[in-house]
């Protein structure tokens, strides 16, 4: 592992040179909110919470369109659901969503004072928010260092052999343990670009990408397949 340090630097620059230059120049659903909103800790919660399997297009939308009603705690704890799931209804598993936002607004008015909590020990304990949602509102909204862990994340770390782990949660550890941690504030929002952009989950760009020399995927999955 000594020489894990300059290689996640190099990894992080390749992939900031392919995610610049694809033709997709989205940001993530998380980065567009984080500019949109300024960091608004509230806003980012309720749309990494959104965001749980849903297309970045999707979870854009459906903030737009909760937070024009709906743009504090107060106003989403005291709303009528109803209401939520018909502004929200573009997200996957939005009955579902609708009463874990509520509750979360609910939370963060009677046991934080209106304020969502800037530390992982008390965003954990908000209804139906993991590890992945609290880092995610540490990085975007609070600028903490921290390695949020979604499907991009697990994915890409696994195939180019930074980690090898079963589970989201191994791999924040993992990553935890050999990231220095000037990189965490960016790891996630490059993992995500570069996973929807080059390193898909199914049918990975590897002809056009510039990290095959060092990718276990590509030299024992792909490369044996082209032979
Ligand atoms: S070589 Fe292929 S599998 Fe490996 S990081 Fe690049 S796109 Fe992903």
């Amino acid at each position: 592992m000594g020489d894990e340090k300059p290689r996640i630097g190099f990894i992080l620059g390749r992939i900031g040179s392919m995610v610049e230059s694809s033709r997709d120049k989205r940001a993530t659903a998380l980065a567009e909110l984080r500019s949109a909103e300024e960091g608004d800790p509230f806003r980012i919660l309720i749309g990494t919470v959104l965001s749980h399997r849903t297309r970045d297009e999707s979870t854009s939308k459906a903030t737009e369109r909760l937070f024009s009603v709906y743009d504090t705690p107060q106003k989403l704890a005291d709303a009528d659901p109803k209401s939520v799931r018909e502004l929200i209804r573009v997200v996957g598993f939005y009955n579902m969503k609708t009463r874990n936002v509520i509750r979360v607004a609910k939370q963060i008015v009677t046991e934080f004072g209106g304020e969502v909590p800037d530390d992982l020990e008390s965003l954990l304990t908000l209804h139906a928010v993991g590890r992945k949602t609290a880092n995610c509102v540490l990085v975007y909204a609070f600028n903490k260092p921290a390695i949020p862990v979604d499907t991009h994340v697990h994915r890409i770390a696994n195939r180019l052999g930074l980690v090898k782990t079963k589970t989201p949660e191994e791999t924040e550890l993992e990553l935890m343990k050999t990231v220095p941690k000037k990189y965490w504030l960016e790891l996630n929002e490059l993992f995500v670009r570069f996973g929807q952009t080059t390193c898909k989950p199914v049918g990975p760009r590897c002809d056009i990408c510039t990290l095959t020399a060092g990718c276990g995927y590509y030299r024992d999955v792909v490369l044996p397949k082209t032979k």
